[in-house]
């Protein structure tokens, strides 16, 4: 079984000095390798501007480094765009797709994600998909028929669970403050894994994040739901002492499954 994944996203937070003092603080954490954070894996997604200078920081492999984005296409004409060959460049080994934040703002779809995914997984890059669904569409009865169709839309052909991760992020619940209940985000994710089971290869061992005002308050009853596999994390991301917390209280979690 693949480990609990505590996943950072820093989205478009801080500067250099403040994005390699939240690293310092995280890797020395990590590197002590304390009883009581060791046992998750780790990742981070600072702002593409620093991922280099923040991968030098790494000495040890404890931390995973992702992009927010990635093109669907290789280096070339596409001016603001980013590689998979430029992430990897920088040492990135992993890359978020399909952030509500970017499926809003920038009218990003699930076929566009495919795309990426694809040129990814090409690129040996793990990926983690975001699915969600909007307070609208909760209120309405749809969220099970929106995210179903985002999943099946947004995987790569070929996708297997080996290299994939998947994150149910409900948009009312991501910088509100307002996390789903338990109760809703395991009938979520048993959903979803019934959906993964169906469609793909070794749907095991894709991890099924839950993200969306995740905090140590309640990270614990979190990842104690059944096929919570990681959570993605934002504004507690940006606090080494919260995201570090979190790891602990997941640590807990997980053993009351
Ligand atoms: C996110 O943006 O991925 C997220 C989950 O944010 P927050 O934890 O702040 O709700």
């Amino acid at each position: 079984m693949r480990p609990f994944l505590i996943a950072g996203n820093w989205k478009m937070n801080g500067s250099m000095k403040s994005c390699q003092e939240l690293a310092t603080s995280i890797l020395s954490s990590l590197n002590s390798d304390s009883e009581s954070v060791r046992g998750n894996e780790y990742l981070i997604s600072p702002p593409f501007l620093y991922i280099d200078a923040i991968s030098r920081q790494i000495e040890k492999d404890v931390v995973i480094l992702a992009g927010k984005d990635c093109s669907a296409s290789d280096n070339g004409a596409h001016t603001g765009d980013i590689s998979c060959e430029m992430l990897k460049d920088v040492g990135a080994k992993s890359v978020i797709l399909g952030h509500s934040e970017r499926r809003q703002n920038h009218g990003e779809t699930s076929q566009d994600v495919a795309k990426k995914a694809e040129k990814a997984a090409q690129a040996k890059m793990a990926v983690i998909i975001c699915v969600c669904e909007t307070l609208e569409e909760r209120e309405a009865g749809e969220e099970f028929e929106i995210v179903r169709s985002q999943i099946l839309t947004s995987l790569p052909s070929g996708a297997t669970g080996q290299d994939i991760d998947i994150a149910y992020e409900p948009v009312w619940a991501i910088g509100t403050g307002k996390t789903a209940s338990a109760e809703d985000v395991e009938a979520m994710h048993d959903f979803i894994r019934n959906i993964l089971n169906e469609n793909l290869d070794k749907a095991d061992e894709m991890r099924i994040l839950y993200g969306g005002s995740v905090k140590p308050e309640n990270a614990k009853e979190l990842a104690a739901v059944s096929n919570v596999g990681g959570f993605l994390i934002g504004g507690a991301s940006l606090k080494a002492e919260s995201f570090l917390e979190i790891g602990r209280e997941a640590l807990l979690g997980q053993k009351d499954k």
